[in-house]
């Protein structure tokens, strides 16, 4: 019947029991205004993504090429090919 708000007021002081029926909760709806300020930072960017000079796949810059395995003009590490 009654609404939680203020409940914890009624509570007698130095009560135990009383203090863990309520769960500490917002008083406020949160306004729209302040919901979409907080996701103002939420987007994500795509990737910036280059051609791998050996192979002209797209990489990542300044990583070894996961498609051939160079990096610095010479074979870092040896990719198998995928047989298709
Ligand atoms: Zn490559």
């Amino acid at each position: 019947m009654n609404t939680r708000r203020g409940d914890h007021l009624a509570a007698p002081a130095g009560s135990d029991s009383e203090t863990e029926k309520t769960m500490p909760l917002p008083k406020r709806k949160h306004s729209k205004c302040r919901r979409d300020k907080r996701r103002t930072h939420d987007a994500l960017s795509a990737p910036n993504l280059i051609p791998c000079p050996n192979c002209a796949e797209k990489i990542l810059p300044h990583r070894m090429c996961p498609h051939c395995g160079y990096y610095k003009g010479r074979v870092i590490k040896e990719v198998e090919e995928k047989k298709a």
